[in-house]
Parts: structure tokens; sequence; C-alpha cells
């Protein structure tokens, strides 16, 4: 499980995620002239789908889109806005519907600080701290784009050791922290009691990291693709990309069962599944389990992580307790024995959750790569991009992401060194 070290499972159950039931934009691949973009999602409500967003948009067809994204996930959506905002004909190829793998299953919290304790390379720290400087702007933008609450929670997030090997490790972060010259409080345990009641009383110390955030990523994603609808993005959904079409050293377009969709830039955002269209995007999945809990009125004010677990407080009083991290491919199954190890830790930490009801439990695939470390920046081709491999981060790493790869795109560089982040640094490793 994802706590501050990771074990993994390996046992996929037989429990099915349930898939959208989704309405298919009748229009042929090929045919860009009436486009009907139908977004429907599964919010943060009970509900499982909702019709959000309707409209017939005229196409010049006198032109294919300038740019295609391999991918309506928050990665794929995030560069098409900003793409399209700067006046790019933007298409999205999605081959289900936008922002329901991945991005749907996140837990939303926005927390580079607790990250470090993952043992982080430092060209991923500061990725991370570049993209969370920019969500501010990224969340108020979208809101004022879209009229939609994302629940952006500045709350904090509090590490929580319960013996005293999890408190050596919390002292060793504490140091580097503080000589990395972080925003960090060390608490003794009457004080992580008073910053959060309901704790477990072996909670004897922790950490408080009060610039991490957290986000209602399902509401994140909704408003992202009405943005992009509103910017004359156009959808395709239910359509696999089955190949890139490459010709005299470029990449032409996108094979899709409908046909070759043109474009003079492709941009793979195809998360665990973008190895599947481009060998050389070396990534794999790692599914994430996540039980919710339900209690009103909400008792955590904090993210809270600790060994086993984290919990994610979001405002209706739900729960996030994730999650799982298990290499057993392509395979989005909930498990009991996941489930119940989540349980199981969120309530040996937060005995205050005893009586919440359980709600919901779902599970998605990280974009994994073997350093942890996205895949940033051109691939084999000039005019193909990869913007893949965002692991437990891609939520945070959104912003950052659409920002660079629009660099790319329009001025030709990025604004940071995305040599940590090339695509074939796997191949110079081997070699
Ligand atoms: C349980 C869990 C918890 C997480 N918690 C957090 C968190 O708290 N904070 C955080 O920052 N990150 C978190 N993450 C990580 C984050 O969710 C991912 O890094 C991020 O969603 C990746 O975004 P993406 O757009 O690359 O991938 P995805 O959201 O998976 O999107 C990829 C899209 O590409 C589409 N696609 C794939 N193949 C094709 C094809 N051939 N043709 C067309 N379309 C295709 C897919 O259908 C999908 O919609 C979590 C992940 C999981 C699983």
């Amino acid at each position: 499980m994802a706590g501050f070290w990771p074990p993994d499972l390996q046992h996929p159950g037989k429990i099915g995620i349930r898939r959208l039931q989704t309405k298919v934009s009748p229009t042929s691949p090929l045919n860009f002239s009436r486009i009907i973009h139908i977004l429907i999602f599964a919010d943060s409500t009970p509900r499982q789908g909702k019709l959000l967003h309707e409209k017939n948009h005229k196409q010049d067809m006198s032109r294919d889109p300038e740019i295609v994204v391999i991918g309506g996930g928050i990665i794929g959506c995030s560069i098409a806005r900003r793409l399209a905002k700067e006046g790019r004909k933007v298409a999205v190829i999605e081959k289900g519907q936008p922002g329901r793998e991945a991005s749907w299953a996140a837990a939303g919290m926005l927390a580079p600080l607790a990250e470090t304790a993952q043992s982080i390379s430092e060209p991923l720290t500061r990725l991370l701290e570049a993209s969370h400087a920019l969500y501010p702007d990224f969340v108020r933008e979208l809101e004022e784009e879209t009229g939609r609450d994302i629940a952006y929670q500045k709350s904090g997030s509090l590490m929580v050791a319960t013996d005293y090997q999890e408190a050596a490790l919390l002292a060793g972060l504490l140091v580097r922290l503080l000589k990395a010259g972080k925003p960090v409080e060390e608490l003794t345990a009457k004080e992580l009691q008073e910053r959060q009641p309901g704790l477990s009383e072996a909670a004897q110390s922790g950490l408080f990291f009060p610039t991490d955030h957290n986000v209602n990523n399902r509401a994140l994603m909704e408003a992202l693709v009405t943005a992009c609808a509103k910017q004359d993005v156009t959808f395709q959904t239910d359509t696999p990309v089955l190949a890139l079409e490459a010709k005299g050293g470029r990449i032409v377009g996108v094979k899709t069962p409908g046909g070759l969709v043109r474009g003079e830039t492709i941009i793979n955002t195809a998360g665990a599944w973008a190895g599947s269209i481009d060998k050389s995007a070396l990534v794999r999945p790692i599914r994430g389990q996540i039980l919710c809990l339900q209690m009103q009125p909400q008792p955590l004010h904090h993210l809270i992580h600790c060994a086993n677990c984290y919990l994610v407080p979001w405002p209706d009083g739900r729960v996030i307790v994730g999650a799982t991290m298990e290499n057993v491919g392509f395979d989005k199954s909930v498990t009991a024995e996941g489930i119940h190890g989540l349980l199981a830790a969120a309530l040996s930490i937060a005995p205050v959750l005893k009586t919440a009801a359980i709600g919901k439990t779902w599970a998605g695939l990280r974009p994994h790569t073997s350093d942890n470390l996205p895949i940033l920046g051109r691939g084999k081709f000039e005019n193909y991009i990869l913007a893949t491999g965002h692991f437990r981060n891609g939520i945070l790493l959104a912003p950052i992401t659409a920002k660079l790869i629009a660099e790319i795109v329009l001025d030709g560089v990025a604004s940071i060194d995305l040599d940590p982040f090339r695509y074939n640094r796997f191949s110079d490793s081997q070699s």
C-alpha cells in the first residue's frame, strides 16, 4: 500500500470495476465537419454517469487538427486546453471516455512534501514543486472558465509515526526537509492529537506539511473537459488509437478503427497504455485500489499519511483511503485483500472512522517508469511528443506538464531542462 513505504500486494481479485455506459459520438473518425461533443462523467456524487455538455460544433472542413492528443486523461486534457487557448486546433482521441482512467481513480493529493518520504529524485522534486506553485492559478482559471467548484483545499498534510522505527524515519525526513529549507513542523503525540482529534493513541510523533494541498480530481477532470470544449477542442471518444503512422521521418497521423486521423503534431498522453501505441514509451501499469468512507461531519482536518495508507478528507464528508501499489498488469479488479488492508490501516491510524459508512471501492492504473520519473518531450520523431509515466503524481503534475509540452509545441523548447525525462534514457542505462 502507498503509505510512506509501499509494499507490493500481488493478488489480483475478481471484482470488476463498473464501466460507464457511454453515449457514443455518432461521427466517423474521419468526419470532422460535425463533431458532437458528448462529455460524460461519474463525478463526486454517487451517480455513475452524467451528461454534462453536448453541443454541435461546426469545424473547418479544410483543416485537419493541427495537434492530435492521444488519451483524454488529466495530462492529455490539460495539454489540449493549453494549446487550444493559444489558438491551436486540437483533437483529443480517447479509447473510452475522457478522464475515466487513472485521473478518475486518483485521490487528489497535491502533496510534494509528503511525497519526498518516498525518496524521490531531485528532478522529480523540482517538477512537483514547480507544478504545485502553478496549481492556485490552474484551479482559479478552470473555475472561472467553467463555473465549477473543484474543491481545492489548502489544509496541509500530517505524517504520523506509530512505532520507534517509523518515528526514526520521520526524524530523518525532518532533518532532510529542514536542511532544504522546506516548510515542515515537528509534532509530539499531544500536538498531533490537538491538530487532529481522533487519531490513534499509538501515534507517537508526526510531521505537518502546511503547504500540501488536495483537490477533487473528478471535479477537476470534469472542469478540464468542459474548458477544452469551450476552446473548441474536439473529442473523439470510444476511439482507440491503434498505431502511429509515419512517413518520411515524420508522424503523419494516428490509425484508428475508423481510419487515419492526420495531425501536424502528435502527443502521446495515453497514460499506462502509452507503450501499446509506441514501444519506446517504457511505462507499465501499477494498480492502486481505493476505499471510500463516508462520515458527517467530516472528522479529518488534514490529509493523513501513515505507514500503510493515506486518508484524504473531502469537504462533503467522504474520506478517501488509499492506495495499494500492485504490479498486476492491466487488471483493474478490486480485491478483498486490498480493501481489507486499506480498511484495517485506516481504522488503526484514525479510530474516529470506526462508525463511518463504507462507500465505493475502485482501482486505477498508474503509469509507471522504472526510475519513477515521467517521460516528457520529443519522441523518436520530430513532430511527436510524449507526456506520460506520471505514476503517483499525475494530478499534481498536470499544470507543469501542460506548460512544458505547450512550450515545446509553440516555441520549440521547454523552459526547464527535460533531459532527465527523455524517452530514451532507459536504453542509455542498458548499454
Ligand atoms: C489509486 C490511485 C491514486 C492516485 N492518487 C494520486 C494523487 O493523490 N495525486 C496525484 O497527483 N496523482 C495520483 N495518482 C496518479 C494519477 O492518477 C496519474 O498519474 C494520472 O492520472 C495520469 O494521468 P494520465 O492522463 O497520464 O493517465 P490516464 O488518466 O490513465 O489517462 C490516459 C487516457 O488515455 C486513454 N488511452 C489509453 N490508450 C489509448 C489509445 N490507444 N487510444 C486512445 N486513448 C487511449 C485512456 O483511456 C485514458 O483516458 C493516483 C493514481 C491511482 C491509480
